[in-house]
């Protein structure tokens, strides 16, 4: 099957499997599994944080930082296509009592830092209290530049505001900016990594931030039945994905270009091929084409794509050039 659903869809390696297989565990609510305490000790000096909390998912990894930053009454200042606002069930308020208080992204996907400063609430018992901004990088595929997380990170301070990372595909930035991790995650109160997406492990996700704050966002997790036992066979697989999985991302990258252009050739499709930075491709179809039966096609063909529109086509480990030019040859014969 050639999946261009999603990243998510990525499937432990053979060395991944070993490692699990092999991994010494322990009950981690004990703090007693010794791989997930190498990990989190690893990855936090890795990514330049004082302490790092393994979660089940980058949803649940945001939410302990949203409810590790504000308390009840608070709200967090976000994009208004932010994950952590459209597609985590509104899990801050609804489980945290904090209020999300969107602000349209510009085009290249960065929060402009005057109508970040407008919606900063003044202290007065009519308004939520403003407690942070919270920023997504890559979002829908785009990277935020070097210099607009410095500025970002330098207003945040001035305001007196935390700054949290939804790094879902961090990694995907750095690879595409040609820096190391830590050239953005230095401008971050906190950060979130999601493990299961491009880099290729099948579960998992890292949460940085202070010894303060992980102890903090730990406390939530088991709340809220996020304290797993037995969970170094997932963490063991963890290194793995961040020192063997981040290069090749460029592979990712080079193919979504290549996918974009190759699209951009079919009549009836349209594509920005200077729009895509990263592994995510928009496409979007005329009109008299049903993309809902063009994806019913494909399946025919063990091609998987989201119905939507625009389309959204996502590159990754398990899909290769061979398998993009298959699927537009395949694309290319339901279309015309
Ligand atoms: C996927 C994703 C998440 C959530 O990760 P899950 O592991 O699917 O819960 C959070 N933020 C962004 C930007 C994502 O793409």
């Amino acid at each position: 099957m050639i999946d261009f659903r999603s990243d998510t869809v990525t499937t432990p390696c053979a060395k991944m499997r070993t490692a699990m297989a092999n991994a010494s565990v322990g009950d981690d609510v004990y703090g007693d599994d010794p791989s997930v305490n190498a990990l989190e000790e690893w990855s936090a000096q890795r990514h330049g944080f004082e302490a790092a909390l393994f979660c089940s998912s980058g949803t649940q990894a945001n939410l302990l930082a949203l409810m590790s930053h504000c308390e009840r009454g608070d709200e967090y200042l976000c994009g208004q296509q932010a994950h952590n606002y459209q597609f985590e069930g509104g899990g801050a308020a609804v489980l945290g009592s904090i209020q999300p208080q969107p602000i349209a992204n510009e085009p290249d996907g960065t929060l402009c830092l005057t109508k970040l400063k407008q919606a900063i609430k003044p202290d007065d018992f009519h308004f939520a209290r403003t407690k942070l901004i919270s920023i997504e990088n890559t979002i829908n595929g785009k990277v935020l530049p070097l210099r607009y997380l410095t500025s970002l990170s330098e207003f945040a301070k001035s305001e007196g505001l935390a700054l949290h990372l939804d790094g879902a595909r961090v990694y995907n930035a750095a690879v595409a900016l040609n820096v190391d991790i830590t050239d953005i995650a230095k401008n971050f109160d906190t950060m979130t990594i999601c493990l299961s997406k491009g880099l290729g492990a099948p579960i998992g996700s890292l949460l940085f931030g202070s010894k303060a704050f992980i102890a903090k966002a730990r406390r939530w997790r088991k709340m809220l039945g996020g304290g797993m036992r037995q969970v170094g066979i997932l963490a063991a697989v963890a290194e793995i994905a961040l020192k063997e999985n981040v290069e090749r991302l460029t592979e990712d990258h080079n193919n979504a270009k290549y996918l974009a252009e190759q699209l951009n050739q079919i009549d009836g499709i349209k594509v920005n091929v200077n729009f895509v930075e990263t592994n995510m491709v928009f496409a979007t179809l005329h009109a008299s084409h049903n993309i809902a039966d063009i994806a019913n096609k494909l399946l025919n063909k063990n091609i998987r794509i989201t119905a939507g529109s625009p389309l959204r086509l996502v590159t990754h480990l398990n899909i290769s050039k061979s398998d993009i030019d298959f699927f537009i040859k395949e694309l290319t014969q339901l279309i015309k």
